[in-house]
């Protein structure tokens, strides 16, 4: 059986980012990030984090998809504390 490379990426971790979605505001940034990264490319539909956006009740919902490899990237970029790295909560440092 071929090794399940997300898996081996997530072998040992527990998963880094802190999610609030309440906090989102929709603006894709962590998106766009994710898929620079991995995907070479500015897409952010095709990005590993889902930011799915209820324009009608103003809230938005915060997934991963399977792909994710619990890197934490996304989570450096987000400007309004709905992806917090875990260690910038211990060190007091926020979500940036
Ligand atoms: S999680 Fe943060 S970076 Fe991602 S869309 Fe929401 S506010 Fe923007
Ligand atoms: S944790 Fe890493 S792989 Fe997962 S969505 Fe964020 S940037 Fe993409």
């Amino acid at each position: 059986m071929i090794a399940n490379k997300k898996k081996v990426k997530r072998e040992g971790k527990e998963f880094p980012i802190l999610v609030y979605p309440e906090k989102c505001t929709g603006c894709r940034t962590c998106q766009v990030r994710c898929s620079i990264r991995y995907l070479g490319e500015f897409n952010p539909f095709r990005s590993y984090v889902i930011v799915a956006r209820d324009h009608g009740k103003r809230t938005t919902a915060l997934d991963f998809t399977d792909d994710c490899t619990w890197c934490g990237y996304c989570a450096r970029f987000c400007a309004y504390g709905a992806l917090v790295l875990k260690k910038s909560v211990k060190s007091g440092k926020g979500g940036r």
